[in-house]
């Protein structure tokens, strides 16, 4: 055996899932759960996870779509064995660049007579659907190419009329598999019109190329939405034709909103890039999907590796799942707060002041964190801190005028004398004789202008040289 031969053998042998989505637009949360449900698979087997560009439908597939998912994917954490930027032998991984493999499978279909040219027009086509629907039936392919003679076909070929490829359904049979969340599925046959495996223009249709190509890569276990579910027949009918082996499906439910629509732009932000953009944590977005629509034991924010120890494909649900925002708020609370100082200082760089010292920008951070859940929470306190005296009105303004000129002269030297929060406090407090709430809350308003927030001292330590004891002498 060559040896490339030996490590195709190999990779087979290994099992694989993947994640094939149309660059068609954004990589939407839907799209996301089934990607990490299925690097999730992959990584609980030790099986590959492979990702898969479909992007033959020209007109609807976008450069731009296909970076923004690769970007996606990357920074929800779900690196592929195999895809673009890790090409081998089962590649390429573009089916726009997979021509040559469909059309040996199309030679092949055309020898056993599996298939055959259908000349019709879309405006013949709608008008028989329309027909059929008007007497009540299931619209599907009329059968009109089905039996032209050999010589019409030729000479229609022949004076360049467009033609699709259709794949002639087998009539009377029953086909059965086993779905990895709906369990056993039969249909009819009969019930499948003729269906179209290759485009007028010569590109390769959705049916045809994405089973071929699950062979082709060596995908044993594939989870996708359930709209494809009823896909499912006509592609088990194109692999067996073709002698390949089928994987095994498991069609996982829809997102919904709260209004039991599908999950789409009208219910706010529905693509992963606008959640990346908020400042939304990819391992919140993960243990968020980890459990809408499928149930787990597991509590915990995880880590992807402990994630796809704990996933379970008979945990997968039936029921549509909802999408719900505060639970994935709850997640994202505990993923910042779980943050390092570091990490929580590359979380919120783009909003920090210019030309802040690591050192300050890292404890500011750390010390404004427990009050954070999206980077914009922490804009008040990059005001408060970094920016002028916050006035005061209302009850903070009460509180600083009851609590008294000397108790803020003698915080104000505190602080002047370089003393941390501790020592302003204590100064304050032998000035006044006030303690607890009386002691803070008028320290705290003339600090940060505000009656609530994080700990003062570490916001203290971070404030610029002598501004401090500026805010207090206001009120001395
Ligand atoms: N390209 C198809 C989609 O995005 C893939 C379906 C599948 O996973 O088989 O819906």
């Amino acid at each position: 055996m060559a040896e490339m031969d030996r490590t195709t053998a190999r990779t087979f042998a290994r099992g694989a899932t993947r994640f094939a989505p149309s660059p068609t637009g954004e990589l939407h949360l839907g799209n996301a759960r089934t990607a990490l449900f299925n690097y999730l698979l992959a990584r609980h087997g030790a099986e590959r996870f492979v990702l898969r560009i479909e992007d033959t439908d020209a007109s609807r597939s976008r450069t731009e779509h296909t970076e923004g998912l690769l970007e996606d994917l990357r920074w929800l954490g779900l690196t592929w064995d195999a895809g673009p930027g890790r090409e081998d032998a089962l590649g390429p991984y573009y089916q726009s660049q997979r021509a040559a493999q469909y059309a040996q499978r199309f030679v092949e279909l055309e020898r056993q007579g599996a298939v055959y040219p259908c000349f019709c027009s879309a405006l013949e086509l709608e008008a028989a659907r329309h027909a059929q629907r008007a007497a009540g039936r299931a619209p599907r392919y009329p059968g009109t190419c089905r039996e032209l003679s050999e010589d019409e076909r030729r000479r229609r070929l022949g004076a360049g009329q467009p033609a699709t490829l259709r794949f002639r359904v087998p009539a009377g049979r029953r086909i059965e598999f086993t779905d990895l969340v709906h369990g056993a599925q039969s249909f009819l046959s009969d019930d499948i019109g003729d269906f179209v495996i290759r485009r007028a223009d010569g590109s390769a249709a959705f049916f045809f190329s994405n089973a071929v190509d699950d062979a082709a890569m060596g995908v044993t276990q594939v989870l996708r939405g359930e709209d494809h579910l009823t896909n499912t027949p006509r592609q088990l009918l194109i692999l067996e034709a073709l002698g390949l082996p089928a994987p095994r499906y498991g069609h996982i439910s829809l997102i919904l909103g709260s209004d039991g629509a599908p999950l789409s732009k009208r219910h706010g932000a529905a693509s992963v890039r606008q959640f990346r953009e908020c400042g939304y944590r990819p391992e919140a977005v993960v243990n968020y999907l980890f459990r809408l629509g499928h149930s787990s034991n597991e509590h915990e924010l995880l880590a992807l590796d402990a994630l796809a120890g704990a996933f379970d494909p008979q945990h997968l649900g039936r029921a549509p799942a909802h999408f719900d925002e505060q639970q994935l708020t709850v997640w994202q609370k505990h993923a910042v707060h779980r943050l390092a100082p570091e990490a929580a200082r590359d979380w919120l760089a783009a909003r920090l002041p210019a030309g802040l010292e690591p050192y300050t920008a890292t404890a500011f951070c750390a010390a404004v964190l427990p009050n954070v859940v999206l980077p914009q929470d922490a804009q008040p306190w990059i005001d408060i801190v970094f920016g002028p005296a916050p006035g005061l009105a209302g009850e903070g303004a009460d509180l600083v005028r009851e609590a008294g000129g000397e108790f803020f002269a003698a915080a104000a030297r505190a602080a002047a004398d370089g003393g941390d929060f501790a020592a302003i406090a204590a100064a304050a407090r032998a000035a006044s004789g006030r303690k607890g709430a009386h002691l803070y809350r008028p320290l705290r308003f003339a600090l940060t202008g505000l009656g609530h927030g994080p700990e003062l001292g570490p916001l203290l330590r971070v404030m610029p040289a002598g501004e401090a004891a500026r805010r207090l002498a206001r009120f001395a």
